[in-house]
């Protein structure tokens, strides 16, 4: 997925952090959702825990302290943090019109951090080893930089929209917590039909809807989605199903510990959102409040 050449954001909430060397919490799920990723973008596995922050020192990032250098679409598509900034105005856009279209709430945006390293959220100490994740404390999402880069180093064509995608699927997150709905998610009673996974499988359905917005109408930030971005969009929710990365660890598949869902469950997910471009297609709670646009 490529943003327009000529478009140009600048402002937002968006920040840069971290860059401490102490340690930080472990965050199990983050990691294995990471070891998905990367083993999915064709990454050697013996990589992998150099990636996670337990190895020796981090690269150097390319990337300034400000987002000075994000003027244009172009920029975005050449720069990681860029994109993800980028990638944070197509999402926050979207959601300013479906959110109250469609739920009847005003979109409040969340703040976005990119950090290298380590850095202090409202949930905590975060490292390259949580993974990106969305803090409701202080409603950030956060994003490691490191990670990102070395992803995108090993991974070729598919690691933009990778980035993309967990943008948007942390977003998802916050659209959860403006619904009052993030908070059912519950990791210490997972399974395949757990509160934690449809939440996660709601959040990538969000991220779907974003992907059928991303390229309408005269303000899209996204070229026009093309057929081979779809099926990188899906073997990307795919790979990271909590099946596939148990088999991947090594691991027996148990349904039971699930708190994300099955490759298949995710793929269908993104998909629900993006064929339907709506929320009552992604209501996995059952909620039944969601107007039809
Ligand atoms: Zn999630």
């Amino acid at each position: 997925m490529t943003f327009r050449g000529d478009i140009s954001r600048s402002g937002g909430k968006a920040r840069k952090g971290g860059g401490g060397r102490g340690m930080a919490v472990g965050g199990g799920l983050g990691g294995l959702l990471l070891v998905g990723l990367f083993v999915l973008l064709g990454g050697n596995p013996a990589q992998v825990p150099e990636l996670l922050g337990q190895g020796g020192d981090q690269a150097q990032l390319e990337t300034g302290e400000s987002f000075d250098h994000c003027q244009t679409g172009e920029d975005a598509n050449t720069y990681d943090d860029c994109r993800l900034y980028y990638t944070m105005f197509s999402v926050n856009e979207m959601w300013q019109e479906v959110l109250p279209a469609q739920a009847e709430l005003q979109y409040s945006e969340p703040g976005l951090e990119l950090f290298t390293n380590t850095t202090r959220s409202g949930c905590g100490a975060a490292s390259a080893a949580t993974g990106p994740f969305y803090c409701p404390a202080d409603q950030y999402a956060y994003f490691d930089l490191t990670f990102f880069d070395q992803m995108r180093q090993f991974g070729g064509d598919s690691a933009p929209f990778a980035q993309m995608y967990i943008v948007a699927h942390e977003v998802g997150h916050h659209v959860q917590n403006l619904e009052g709905t993030l908070g059912l998610s519950d990791y210490n009673d997972p399974g395949a039909d757990s509160n934690a996974v449809r939440i996660e499988l709601q959040a990538d359905c969000y991220a779907g809807i974003w992907a059928s917005y991303a390229d309408k109408g005269e303000d899209a930030l996204l070229e026009p989605v093309t057929e081979e971005e779809l099926d990188a969009a899906l073997t990307t929710a795919a790979a990271v199903g909590d099946d596939n990365i148990q088999r991947r660890s090594g691991g027996e598949v148990n349904p039971e510990s699930w708190t994300h869902g099955s490759s298949e469950q995710r793929r269908q997910a993104f998909l629900d959102g993006y064929t339907t471009g709506q929320m009552s297609s992604c209501d996995y709670l059952d909620r039944g409040v969601y107007r039809t646009t």
